[in-house]
């Protein structure tokens, strides 16, 4: 038997016990490569469906809430979706109330976020879409406990994956390479973000790389840390303060665990705000609202500054290939990395588990061309939305067709009529959240509210109630 064959060589340092553990019960073995978001919610995924599952991860991983190398991204603001929360409660039932004893700050997303657009807040309500404010390490290892907890899953930390073993026809992955060894199984999945050595190890096999499309974003994102107080932000949770079209900055200021805020100010196309304290106050005073200067202009700064750039978007279309080899998958940022200023890609990374999850229910057959499709829908909606909106700037690179210049100038008129009207707020707040399909927000009941604001503009309407929406 194949895998059996590929493990008799296996010698990974610290691999022995999973090595005996698949010849002696035969069991049907997954790896997944990365052990980060995408990483553990593939592997909490697989674990029902697999003898057992081994997660490869570079960094060794820590026992408590701490940064890591291999996610650097870790330092910034990182805000989970109320479609994601869902997501992952549903992948990991109990999550949110585990989340809530580490001191995650439960959050309505409407009632108690500040989320500034087109010159105004949008309106406030209790929405229902209820979500977490806390830092990544703390979500991040919240799960990766579920997972570890798991008896089928074991983690090989410290362990680089340096390639794939291949079939001699080059029809089927049956394993991988880490330091010279060899590691079989009968499902890979490549959960290694962003910086994916996949398209070029199909090429490596003969196969063609993905298509790639790139949007180039140009952002710079720097990060400090504050002590929060009750008094600050009148004892709302966070403030979302969007770059405009014209004036390139921007940024969020979020409530985490250990009564800290985290802000990350943003800019595009050659702004970044500086790492130094005074000069960081200095650019947030000049961002489109005046909330986050106000703030930390007072407030205790914790720490030092840390800063990173974001080039561009980048989606691989896997489901458009027409050979890929069987055993072989995908996953997370691997596939697409978004512009990380909509907050989508642990979102997404939680919906592509769950479409996982049903692929594997279905059955072994095609299950690459299956699950690339599947994920290439959930990446659809969000893909969309950020780069229609990043197509805002002039300098952003990118096709900009009649529909997306119009349903730019609409989401526009549709924010500022949000300023009062709680129905078209929560038309935004569930497409932002990726719990409804943009094109919700074009509904005609929607859409008659957003004509009549757009044409009516000094109009007072008593404020919409929600039970008005069709949502
Ligand atoms: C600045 C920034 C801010 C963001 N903000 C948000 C946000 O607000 N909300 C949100 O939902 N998402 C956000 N994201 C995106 C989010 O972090 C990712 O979508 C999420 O972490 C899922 O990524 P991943 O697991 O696919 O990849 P990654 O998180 O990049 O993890 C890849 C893992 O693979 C490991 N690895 C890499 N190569 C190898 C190898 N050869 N062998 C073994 N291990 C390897 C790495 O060490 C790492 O642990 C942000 C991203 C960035 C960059």
């Amino acid at each position: 038997m194949r895998v059996e064959h590929h493990t008799a060589r296996l010698g990974v340092k610290g691999t022995s016990k999973v090595a005996a553990a698949c010849v002696v019960f035969h069991m049907k073995q997954a790896i997944v490569l990365g052990g980060s978001m995408a990483g553990l919610v593939t592997a909490g995924v697989l674990a029902k469906h697999y003898g057992r599952v081994t997660v490869v991860e570079q960094d060794v991983l820590p026992e408590s809430v701490e940064q890591r190398r291999g996610a650097p991204q870790g330092r910034h603001a990182h805000g989970l979706l109320a479609g994601g929360g869902r997501a992952l409660e549903e992948l990991f039932p109990g999550l949110s109330d585990e989340l809530r004893r580490d001191g995650a700050v439960p959050a309505d997303v409407a009632r108690d976020l500040r989320w500034f657009h087109e010159g105004g807040c949008l309106a406030r309500f209790r929405s229902g879409l209820d979500g977490f404010l806390l830092s990544r390490p703390l979500i991040e290892t919240a799960v990766r406990r579920r997972v570890k907890a798991l008896p089928n899953v074991r983690f090989l930390e410290g362990q680089r994956v340096d390639g794939l073993m291949a079939t001699a026809n080059r029809s089927r992955v049956v394993g991988v390479r880490i330091g010279g060894e060899e590691l079989s199984a009968d499902l890979v999945v490549d959960t290694t973000g962003r910086g994916s050595q996949t398209p070029q190890w199909l090429e490596m096999m003969g196969y063609r790389k993905p298509v790639e499309e790139r949007v180039e974003v140009a952002l710079a994102y720097t990060t400090r840390l504050f002590r929060w107080r009750p008094e600050h932000l009148n004892g709302d949770g966070a403030a979302v303060i969007p770059s405009t079209p014209e004036g390139k900055v921007g940024g969020v200021m979020l409530r985490q665990e250990g009564e800290r805020w985290i802000v990350t100010l943003i800019g595009h196309f050659g702004h970044q705000a500086p790492e130094d304290l005074a000069g960081f106050i200095e650019y947030a005073r000049h961002l489109p609202a005046p909330y986050i200067y106000e703030v930390i202009r007072h407030a205790e700064p914790i720490g030092e500054a840390c800063s990173a750039r974001f080039p561009a978007s980048v989606r691989r279309r896997y489901e458009r290939l027409d050979r890929f080899p069987e055993g072989y998958l995908v996953m997370g940022d691997a596939i697409c990395s978004f512009n990380p200023k909509y907050g989508q890609g642990m979102t997404v990374t939680a919906l592509e588990g769950k479409a996982l999850d049903e692929c594997l229910a279905e059955g072994g057959e095609r299950l690459a061309q299956r699950f690339h499709r599947r994920a290439a829908e959930v990446v659809d909606i969000p893909w969309a939305i950020a780069v229609g909106n990043d197509l805002r700037m002039k300098e952003t690179v990118g096709p900009r067709s009649l529909g997306v210049r119009f349903i730019n100038w609409y989401m526009a008129q549709l924010h500022k009529a949000a300023h009062e009207d709680a129905v078209l707020s929560m038309a935004f707040h569930q497409v932002a959240n990726l719990l409804a399909p943009p094109q919700s927000v074009m509904a005609p009941g929607i859409a008659w509210r957003v004509a009549r604001h757009a044409l009516f503009p000094r109009q007072r309407r008593e404020p919409a109630k929600l039970s008005e929406a069709s949502l």
